[in-house]
């Protein structure tokens, strides 16, 4: 399988009533992570690398380079997308790179701004068969070195003015959804939701902080017209607990070495201490078990 493009897996998924994962990578045991889920799965997926989330990674470009290695030699459809691109440069580097999508994130921008700059971004993508992802209304929360206090909910209107003039390819909405842990419960707003789907022109639409939400938000998002899902968070809590796990083990092991031998009446069990290739693969691992997890209830397990 090839690297495809996004608005190629995006509007399989709107005709399909699915979602498709977008999980983020920072590092080559990630990415690894998610096409393994994808593959035992037979999903497509989408790999995201954000641009918010650079100054986390060892070197952003490596990641990018080993990403787009890794998706050409998966065997399911693979995305390989900048997620939340702020600025000009990298946008347009990671085009250069080979990324089939780019987002660029204007939220932060007034309307007019916010338009001005994504009419430039999509003019180049264009060209070049790359999809474009923009933002309209503000997710609020943290992620990487951004934060915004603020939540500014996706106005219907404007929403269907924005896609008519920038010509963007899919749309991330503000609809009560934030990034990072959820402090609060979240309240989706979903009559927002469908409003917004209706005045879309079959442009599919992306829901950014998806981690925490419950899985009856998730199935009701889907089934209202999100065809994109970002996931992060819960990817990074997953590895944390299989890493938690294995060094608690490894550290009762140091304190009570005789704790398996007992265990097992007696019988010669010697304790293997942790080894650096296993928090590796633990960390594949956990990343591996969530994106499945998420697969499934999206619903596009089978529809690669
Ligand atoms: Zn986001």
């Amino acid at each position: 399988m090839s690297i495809v493009k996004l608005n190629e897996v995006l509007v399989a998924a709107d005709k399909g009533k699915y979602g498709v994962g977008a999980f983020n990578t920072l590092n080559i045991e990630m990415t690894k992570g998610i096409i393994q889920a994808a593959e035992e799965e037979k999903s497509p997926v989408i790999i995201q690398i954000a641009e918010l989330l650079f100054p986390f990674m060892p070197d952003w470009e490596a990641v990018t380079v080993a990403s787009l290695c890794m998706a050409r030699k998966a065997k399911v459809p693979v995305v390989v997308h900048l997620d939340h691109g702020m600025t000009f440069d990298n946008i347009v580097k990671a085009m250069h790179m080979g990324l089939s999508g780019v987002m660029i994130d204007g939220s932060h921008l007034s309307f007019d701004e916010n338009v001005k700059q994504t009419k430039e971004i999509v003019k180049i993508a264009h060209v070049l068969g790359i999809s474009v992802e923009a933002e309209l209304g503000t997710v609020p929360g943290e992620e990487g070195v951004y934060s915004a206090q603020v939540t500014i909910m996706t106005d219907v209107d404007l929403a269907a003015k924005y896609i008519e003039l920038t010509r963007c390819d899919a749309l991330a909405v503000c609809i009560g959804n934030a990034h990072g842990n959820y402090i609060k419960t979240p309240k989706l707003d979903l009559t927002r939701l469908e409003d917004i789907k209706r005045v879309s022109s079959n442009v599919p639409l992306v829901l950014h902080g998806g981690s925490g939400l419950t899985d009856d938000d998730f199935r009701k998002c889907i089934k209202l017209g999100i065809s994109k899902v970002n996931i992060f968070t819960d990817l990074c809590n997953s590895s944390l607990g299989k890493l938690n796990a294995l060094m608690l083990l490894n550290s009762v092991m140091q304190s009570q070495p005789n704790i398996l031998s007992d265990a097992m009446h007696g019988s010669e069990v010697k304790p293997k201490e942790v080894s650096y290739p296993q928090v590796i693969s633990e960390t594949i691992e956990g990343v591996k078990s969530e994106a499945i997890k998420k697969i499934r209830l999206f619903g596009s397990s089978n529809k690669a």
